[in-house]
């Protein structure tokens, strides 16, 4: 068997998928021929314009819907106005960093809503789809962070430990109906995330940006190099694959070697 089979038929939702790795994860599933569902809170004609472009270069059904992942509401509606949902990637993120003496509550309640709630939402949501189908497959994409820590980042690395432990109690109660659970733990990958926290750590540090990737971003991360969203993307479509129908509940790390030390 092909490691990675064709996910023809198979409608795949992605939140938070107008840049960065949840597109990147868009397109490697519908290169293998699954139609897909891109979301975010903006709802810009390039938002619909690049599910157009998907479905041009790629022959799938590609289609865009606006839900705030902050809303639980949102969220439910999200999965409730794509129909179908066979693959669920949870991927919707933000990041602010301080220390946790001075975190803006705002930033901490938003933090935990989008990279952690959101994910209850969309899977309470979504799991009826998937055992009325008899099959489904749920990818969180958690971090590095969701094994272990750093100082400044609380709320990113509670609410990643969060969704790591919501995806082993999804796969417990999914075991037996065809449906896996897992999560994907990426080190740092150069997305407008990651990009983001580079200027104000070269003030801090008073680093080019040379020395903040190598020194600081990637201090931890024992190859040097950053995780590729193609990685990532390609990690997910063997997770939705047949070839790791046994495999739930757990963690893949692409992190360089970072949770190994
Ligand atoms: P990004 O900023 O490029 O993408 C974040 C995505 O989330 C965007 O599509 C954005 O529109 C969407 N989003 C943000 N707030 C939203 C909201 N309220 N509702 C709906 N969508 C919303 O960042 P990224 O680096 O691609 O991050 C994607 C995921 O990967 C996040 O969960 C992040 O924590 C995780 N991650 C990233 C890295 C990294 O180094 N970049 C490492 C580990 C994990």
């Amino acid at each position: 068997m092909s490691p990675v089979s064709s996910l023809s038929g198979k409608t795949a939702i992605v939140t938070g998928s107008n840049s960065g790795i949840g597109l990147g994860i868009v397109w490697e599933l519908a290169r293998v021929g699954a139609d897909v569902v891109l979301n975010s809170f903006t709802n810009r004609d390039e938002d619909h314009a690049l599910a157009a472009r998907i479905a041009d270069e790629t022959g799938v059904s590609a289609r865009y819907i606006k839900a705030d992942m902050s809303d639980g509401n949102e969220c439910r509606s999200l999965i409730e106005q794509a129909g179908v949902c066979d693959i669920l990637i949870n991927n919707a993120g933000i990041q602010h960093v301080s220390p946790i003496d001075q975190f803006p509550v705002d930033k901490w309640d938003a933090i935990i809503a989008i990279n952690m709630n959101s994910a209850f939402h969309t899977t309470a949501a979504a799991l009826p789809k998937m055992r009325a189908a008899g099959w489904g497959r749920i990818v969180n994409i958690a971090s590095a962070h969701g094994l272990t820590a750093s100082p400044y980042k609380a709320a990113y690395v509670t609410a990643k430990h969060g969704i790591v432990g919501m995806t082993k109690t999804v796969a417990l109660e999914t075991a037996q109906e065809h449906i896996t659970a897992n999560a994907i733990c990426p080190g740092y990958v150069l997305t407008p995330l990651v990009e983001a926290q580079i200027p104000n750590t070269m003030a801090e540090y008073e680093m080019s940006r040379e020395d903040v990737i190598k020194n600081v971003l990637l201090a931890r991360q024992p190859s040097k190099e950053f995780a590729t969203i193609a990685q990532i993307g390609g990690t997910t479509v063997f997770l939705c694959s047949e070839t790791a129908a046994q495999i739930t509940g757990t963690t893949i790390s692409l992190d360089g070697g970072w949770t190994a030390l």
